[in-house]
């Protein structure tokens, strides 16, 4: 076992209150900013939970001109190389700025979590 980083505990937590809270869906951006990490930490929290499946990882295209969103997307590959807002009809390129990382907790995650430790009191 490999020790826990000090923002996992703060990030573990966050998730918690988003998932007591009934959200289970949310920008991976919401919880950077309510827990104050970075990016790259949450990150290396997200990224092992996505690959056990304990969270599921999709992708928002959000137009970068009047902020509409425009559809989810489960794989990078799938989404289109150019893009058209069926809002303001503006066309824009495929961009990592115009996604918003989506996380979904999956129903289990809480239940079948293993008590590894303690936290000191
Ligand atoms: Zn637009």
């Amino acid at each position: 076992m490999k020790n826990q980083k000090p923002y996992s505990n703060i990030l573990a937590k966050e998730l918690k209150e988003f998932f007591l809270q009934g959200k289970k869906k949310f920008y991976l951006r919401e919880i950077v900013e309510a827990s104050h990490v970075s990016f790259s930490d949450a990150e290396d929290f997200f990224i092992p939970l996505l690959e056990k499946n304990k969270i599921e990882g999709s992708l928002e295209v959000r137009c970068p001109t009047c902020g509409a969103s425009l559809g989810i997307y489960s794989r990078f590959p799938e989404i289109p190389e150019e893009l058209t807002c069926e809002f303001c009809e503006k066309d824009f390129p495929k961009e990592i700025e115009c996604l918003e990382v989506v996380l979904e907790v999956k129903g289990k995650f809480f239940r079948d979590r293993k008590r590894t430790s303690e936290p000191p009191r």
